[in-house]
């Protein structure tokens, strides 16, 4: 697909070290598993034009380091690089490493403290590849996920749902701006008008003044 888009979405994807978050990222961006997956230093990321629902998308996808036990340093990193932390959450954890899960609650009240109510969230229970060495149930993730929060097992080294991860985070937005319930004008919305949008808006900001009917008195 082309870099002509007519959205672009900013996610972050945080979680605790060793949950696969800059494999996910690199599945999602290259199709391929990241064999020499390096701890992440500070902040990276890669971005992509999907399809969602008949409209080109762009995701920006910002990798965080995941030493640190909370959101704070995430979040001043990315506040240093005028990242808005209102639009999506990707909390990644490993579904054969306990302590990811048990992170969860932390990462998450951080989260929703210093993230806009608008945020979308999707919890993503990763290598579920290594089915033998599951500590995490599928009963366990979900019910933590609820009702608030997408979730998804994925499996960054097969690809498994890896795509459909951000994908359904991007059409839950999508519908939000459809409906109203998210401004993609409002600053620090997250959100930015790809070049066809930005040319579109421009003509109808200049059309009424163009069009206006002859006046027949
Ligand atoms: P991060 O700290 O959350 O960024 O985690 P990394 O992406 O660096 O991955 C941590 C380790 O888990 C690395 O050794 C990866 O090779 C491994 N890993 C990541 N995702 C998967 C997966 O889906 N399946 C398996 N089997 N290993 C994975
Ligand atoms: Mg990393």
């Amino acid at each position: 697909m082309s870099d002509s888009y007519e959205f672009l979405f900013k996610f972050l994807v945080i979680g605790s070290a060793g949950a696969g978050k800059s494999c996910i990222l690199h599945q999602f961006i290259e199709s391929k598993f990241k064999q020499d997956s390096n701890h992440t230093i500070g902040v990276e990321f890669g971005s992509k034009v999907v399809n969602v629902g008949g409209k080109a998308v762009k995701l920006q996808i910002w990798d965080t380091a995941g030493q640190e036990r909370s959101l704070s340093l995430s979040l001043s990193l990315s506040l240093s690089l005028s990242l808005s932390l209102s639009l999506s959450l990707s909390l990644s954890l490993s579904l054969s490493l306990w302590e990811t899960y048990n992170a969860l609650t932390n990462w998450l009240t951080d989260a929703r403290t210093l993230a806009s109510p608008n945020i979308v969230i999707v919890l993503v229970g990763n290598k579920k590849d290594l089915e033998a060495e599951r500590e995490v149930t599928f009963m366990e993730a979900s019910r933590f996920a609820q009702e608030n929060l997408m979730f998804l097992e994925t499996s960054a080294l097969t690809g498994e749902n890896v795509e459909e991860t951000f994908l359904k985070c991007a059409r839950s937005i999508l519908t939000k701006i459809e409906s109203g319930e998210l401004d993609p004008e409002r600053m620090g919305s997250g959100i930015q008008y790809g070049d066809a949008l930005r040319r579109m808006h421009r003509q109808e900001k200049l059309q009424p003044q163009a069009s206006k009917p002859d006046c027949a008195c």
